[in-house]
């Protein structure tokens, strides 16, 4: 027997046992001859005494940190002064015998060590043992485990979709894989089981999820992996109400079972109010500092900047924020806002019941104004923006808002919330055509389309939620009818062969009797990494690649030989 007991286990109560124990050696102190050994395992951590004239007291000398090692002896009680808070702390483990199981070597760094993120990775194995990230993979499957079971509670039924698939574009490029038995073909891994999730509506299944991963070959920013999770979820016979209600007690209900406390009710807001208050469709409503219309106040400015913007029928925002200003920091807002195509930021203060500006000399009454309306309070600062493209104002103005509030404004707890009414298309200036904003297969509002509405404009009944500045999932009604799936991949420039050649697969399905359905998917490593209070999703992720998509442990992705390559047709450029 290797164990009676996890190093987590043992309490005062079980006072006089004799145990075995097994685990790592995390610490070996020497005080006044007597051997202190820290073994630790998942489960915690437990204190083992070793004395001078024990007969395993040589075998001390022989371990070190990291050793795999079995302990037996009997549980004692520590006196009072030795006591410490962690759950193990009141009792140590009087050693009769000691074994080495596995001798390590001198590690590159000891768990926890204060090391690069390069080599926490290419020693992950090593990193994990830190009770850190430890705990961030306990956390993750709490949340996988306690999904599956509100999910199956509630009629869902898990299936798997297939990994070698063709692809369904969402957006993103596909990785491929190449297929031996027909040569020149490939198989796409997934970027979602989008489809087969609506297929499985239309067999009937109902209530369909998955803990799936998913996979996007995209140029990675920072916190982006290529393969990721997902809880995917769909429905039949739902309206929006039905998957939102849904979505919103899965997550309460997951988070609670690791001891979060969401809100009763997430707060909603359309697409565009989300974009003119906060400059952003997932804000971060905890910084406070909403963006506001100022345009009103300046209609009578002579000011040469402003009244270009409004003689072009442009408008003015802003925000006030609680926070130091100079000229200084003033130029570095407006050259911040500036990578958005905006001229700069004006900016004023309320010092000693004063306006304080640059420019007070030309807009002191504006800014009177405007301080009266908004009820500034001394030390208060208003940041200010004007351009004639709104969108774009308020994209720069939100991008700043999130700078600042995230130097300045100490925030915590959880803002929850749904963003709907997304619009349906997007204009892709590289493609020069409409893509979906969403994905195709997202039903557009009927209203929208048939009435006449201009198709940047036609709405989505489309809905993400925001868990404290983060889209933590998306999702939409679908298309269910053939002849309004082929209008959408008109609208988006497919032609009616490549639909064919694509997507021929559902459109033939669709013809079969399919129930109205809508689903959503979650990110599994975002609300994990919320939960876990963490900024990146590597932290929640047991061996994830870097933002330039390499496994630092195995190093992937790597050259195969030529053998490989000669099966699968494959022939390398040269210079590539
Ligand atoms: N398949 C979508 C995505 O991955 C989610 C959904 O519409 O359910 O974003």
């Amino acid at each position: 027997m290797y164990r009676t007991h996890t190093c987590g286990e043992l309490r005062g109560t079980d006072e006089g046992k004799n145990v075995i124990l097994s685990g790592w050696i995390e610490r070996i102190r020497d005080l006044g001859g007597v051997k202190f050994i820290v073994l630790r395992d998942r489960y915690g951590k437990t204190q083992v005494v070793v004395n001078p004239g024990s007969s395993v007291y040589s075998i001390v000398n022989n371990i070190s940190r990291e050793d795999v090692v079995q302990v037996e002896g009997i549980v004692r009680k520590r006196p009072a002064e030795a006591i410490t808070p962690e759950p193990t702390g009141e009792i140590e483990i009087v050693a009769s015998e000691l074994k080495i199981l596995s001798k390590s070597e001198l590690p590159p760094f000891y768990p926890g060590d204060d090391v690069s993120e390069e080599m926490r990775l290419k020693y992950r194995y090593l990193d994990i043992r830190n009770p850190k990230m430890m705990n961030n993979l306990i956390l993750r499957h709490k949340l996988a485990f306690a999904t599956r079971e509100y999910l199956s509670n509630n009629n869902f039924l898990e299936v798997e979709t297939p990994y070698l698939t063709k692809s369904t574009p969402e957006g993103a490029r596909d990785f491929l894989v190449p297929s031996r038995l027909k040569k020149g073909n490939f198989y796409a891994l997934p970027q979602s089981p989008q489809l087969f999730k609506q297929i499985l509506m239309i067999s009937g299944i109902d209530r369909y999820f998955q803990i799936v991963r998913c996979f996007r070959d995209e140029d990675l920013r920072a916190d982006r992996q290529p393969e990721f999770t997902q809880i995917d979820i769909e429905m039949s016979f739902v309206h929006m109400e039905d998957v939102i209600n849904l979505a919103e007690n899965l997550i309460r209900y997951i988070y609670k079972a690791i001891g979060i406390e969401l809100p009763e009710k997430f707060d909603r807001i359309t697409y565009n109010e989300a974009m003119e208050k906060y400059g952003s469709d997932k804000p971060d409503r905890r910084y406070g500092m909403e963006m506001v219309d100022l345009t009103e106040f300046f209609k009578n400015s002579d000011f040469k900047i402003i009244k270009e913007v409004l003689e072009r029928g442009g408008s003015v925002k802003g925000f006030k924020a609680n926070i130091p200003m100079s000229r200084k920091i003033a130029d570095e807002y407006s050259e911040f806002v500036k990578g958005f195509g905006l001229g700069g930021v004006l900016w004023f203060k309320l010092e000693n019941g004063q306006i304080t500006s640059t420019t007070a000399k030309y807009l002191e009454n504006e800014y009177k104004a405007i301080a009266e309306k908004y009820n500034m309070n001394e030390g208060e600062v208003f940041i200010i923006a004007a351009h004639d493209n709104r969108e774009r104002m308020n994209e720069a103005l939100g991008a700043l808002r999130l700078k600042v509030g995230k130097q300045y404004v100490k925030v915590s707890g959880f803002d929850a919330l749904w963003v709907v009414d997304f619009p349906f298309l997007e204009w892709s200036e590289e493609e020069g055509r409409f893509v979906a904003r969403h994905h195709p297969f997202t039903m557009p509002y009927i209203e929208d389309l048939e009435g006449g509405v201009e198709l940047s404009k036609v709405r989505a009944h489309a809905y993400d939620m925001v868990i404290n500045g983060f889209e933590v999932g998306g999702g939409s009604i679908r298309i269910h009818r053939r002849d309004i799936q082929e209008k959408v991949f008109d609208i988006i420039g497919l032609t009616k062969e490549e639909a064919k050649e694509k997507f021929g697969f559902f459109l033939d399905a669709l013809q079969y009797g399919v129930p109205p359905h809508g689903g959503i998917a979650f990110g599994l490593d975002r609300l994990a990494a919320i939960a876990a209070g963490v900024d990146n999703i590597r932290e929640v992720i047991a061996f994830p690649k870097t933002s330039s998509g390499t496994c630092l442990l195995t190093n992937a992705p790597s050259a195969v030989t030529q053998f490989q390559l000669d099966e699968l047709g494959i022939a390398l450029r040269q210079n590539q």
